[in-house]
């Protein structure tokens, strides 16, 4: 049996991935650090008519177990008014995803993800699911689990530490101990998405710099389209113009959308103006150049230096 499951897996070094992927649904897992961009990217993806991000599956259980009666919604967007992820889907979510922690609950959650996703892709009248879960740990147990099952490709994003740890520090982690815990961890992700991505076929994953992907938002998407076999067009830059229901996701670009939509902007965020006054809806935040002072870049990078080279950011200090 487990010679056969081995076999059915190594498939794709045997046939044409096109001619194999035909046969199983599309299953993109966005891996990335927090803080990275990956908000932008779904947005972005979520405007292709055959894709549909779902949104951060790993933190349903959570979400599911934080929601006082059935007057909360999950979508981060609408709400307990959203029209899709509505009273009706978030039962079916809480049958698969939520109840206490359990070996049982594993074992139920971990047979019906794959139920889910197919449900999800009809609901949806879509080709692809994005699972924007971000992390590694999640997205290695889909890929170790249903591979057979998806065809799951891996869009790993990445971003300088000092970004990534800025936005923390924004958030009131000031002190050295936390800072130094934000760069612990950023290395920590960096290292595991290596250690991931060297257990995979080349076909199977596709990097991106946030920094590129702020800057030349156009010719990054290409690339992404192209390595998940969909179109390009203008229209995905202009997520704004479009629907979304995402679970999760940076509460500073939500607010751009929920503006334009005429709501209310609800959130504890010190810094949510800062997005909204950007005349572009795809810009490249590099605060921290400015936000953080000599001590606090030396920190960053004295914790992330050996991953700072290996992707190519220049270490200043
Ligand atoms: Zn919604």
């Amino acid at each position: 049996m487990l010679g056969w499951i081995y076999d059915v897996t190594q498939l794709d070094s045997v046939y044409s991935k096109k001619l194999y992927n035909l046969v199983r649904p599309q299953y993109t897992s966005v891996v990335c650090s927090g803080h990275s961009g990956s908000t932008l990217l779904s947005l972005c993806l979520n405007m292709q008519s055959d894709i549909a991000v779902f949104g951060e599956f790993e933190t349903l259980p959570k979400r599911i177990r934080r929601m006082r009666g059935e007057t909360d919604g999950l979508c981060s967007f609408h709400k307990e008014s959203c029209a899709v992820i509505n009273t009706a889907e978030i039962k079916v979510l809480a049958r698969l995803y939520g109840g206490q922690e359990s070996w049982y609950r594993s074992i139920l959650r971990g047979l019906m993800h794959p139920y889910y996703i197919f449900h999800y892709r009809r609901l949806r009248s879509v080709k692809i699911i994005v699972d924007s879960s971000k992390s590694v740990r999640w997205a290695s147990q889909v890929w170790r689990r249903y591979r057979w099952i998806f065809d799951q490709r891996f869009i790993i994003l990445h971003r300088d530490p000092r970004g990534v740890v800025a936005s923390f520090i924004r958030r009131g982690e000031t002190a050295n101990e936390q800072i130094r815990h934000r760069a612990q961890c950023w290395s920590e992700e960096q290292r595991q998405i290596r250690a991931l991505i060297t257990r995979l076929p080349r076909l199977r994953y596709h990097q991106v710099f946030y920094e590129k992907l702020a800057s030349n938002p156009e010719l990054e998407v290409r690339r992404i389209c192209r390595f998940m076999d969909v179109e390009f067009s203008r229209e995905l830059l202009e997520f704004e113009e479009g629907e979304h229901h995402i679970i999760g996701g940076n509460a500073g670009t939500r607010a751009r959308i929920g503006k334009r939509a005429g709501k209310r902007i609800n959130s504890n965020r010190s810094d949510i103006g800062y997005y909204l006054e950007q005349s572009n809806p795809i810009f490249l935040d590099e605060r921290w150049k400015q936000d953080l002072t000599l001590g606090q870049k030396r920190l960053i990078e004295s914790t992330c230096r050996s991953e700072m080279h290996r992707l190519g950011y220049l270490v200043e200090t």
